[in-house]
């Protein structure tokens, strides 16, 4: 290879947006010739490198940009500890066929359970895979859509909450709401339905989804919309963050567990057909 044609295809594949061939087209031509690469193999592995890194990037990027509280996944979740969660269901989800549906998913369940956990989990899966995703609590999501309102702003902010392909909305329920922040809430719910899909964690059952909104026919607006195209997975059983002391109590009385078993309420797994 020429200095000159070196050069010229170092500024090329710059202006191209090729940061990777520009600064690695040396070790290419090396490789290629070690290799003894015909041009298409060669083309090949230019074309794929870079796609990988620029798909990393944009991976990156989206995780930087979704405000997700950590980046945990499904291998850090310890199914053995939640015996009455089929691992199968989760990780159907996994694949991700809901968002390519448009979607939702429900994570019902007492706290300490793991709801958040699977949701940034399949979250991050969806980052991967090329969708956009944005994280937030239920609470942040309405103090910011009111703020928004009082500004004459609601209708910008309102749209950063339907524009990702995946919309985490957590703790569904932590405190009741305001028939005006239930609206705020239906909004957002309403211009997302099929079009895009939302992951909701809540510590509530639906049926009390009327005290959380403070309105049940708000209640019902909202959750026809969700339900509609929805897999509910409820997780019923030990808070993991109790793991240790529940132990450790176990170890001492052997009827703890059951205190802790008998605290949680169960609700039904049935999955809401389409
Ligand atoms: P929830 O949202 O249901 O209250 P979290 O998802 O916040 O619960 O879980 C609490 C903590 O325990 C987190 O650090 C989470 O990663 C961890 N955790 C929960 N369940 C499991 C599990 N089965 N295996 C591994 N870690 C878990
Ligand atoms: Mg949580």
């Amino acid at each position: 290879m020429s200095e000159l044609t070196g050069h010229r295809i170092r500024v090329t594949a710059a202006r191209l947006g090729l940061p990777h061939l520009a600064e690695a087209l040396t070790d290419y031509i090396r490789r290629a010739d070690e290799g003894k690469l015909g041009y298409l193999d060669l083309m090949d592995l230019v074309l794929s490198e870079e796609l990988a890194i620029r798909d990393d990037r944009r991976y990156r990027q989206g995780l930087r940009l979704s405000r997700l509280p950590h980046h945990k996944t499904l291998e850090d979740y310890d199914f053995a500890f939640q015996p009455e969660l089929e691992p199968r269901k989760v990780k159907d989800l996994a694949t991700l066929a809901f968002v390519e549906a448009k979607a939702n998913v429900a994570l019902l369940g007492p706290p300490g359970v793991g709801k958040t956990h699977i949701a940034v989990a399949l979250a991050v899966a969806a980052c991967r895979a090329g969708y956009s995703i944005y994280f937030t609590t239920l609470d942040d999501m309405v103090r910011n859509l009111k703020t928004a309102e009082t500004a004459g702003r609601l209708v910008t902010k309102l749209a950063s909450y339907v524009r990702p392909s995946v919309l985490v909305v957590d703790e569904v329920g932590y405190q009741p709401l305001e028939r005006a922040e239930a609206h705020l809430v239906f909004q957002v719910i309403s211009k997302r339905y099929e079009k895009d899909s939302i992951i909701l964690t809540s510590n509530k059952s639906f049926g009390e989804w009327g005290q959380v909104f403070g309105d049940e026919v708000l209640a019902t607006a909202i959750l026809d919309r969700l339900l509609h195209h929805c897999d509910v997975i409820s997780i019923n059983g030990p808070s993991y963050r109790l793991k240790n002391r529940l132990r450790a109590l176990d170890g001492e009385s052997g009827t703890e567990w059951t205190w802790g078993r008998s605290s949680v309420r169960m609700w039904g797994t049935a999955r809401v057909p389409r």
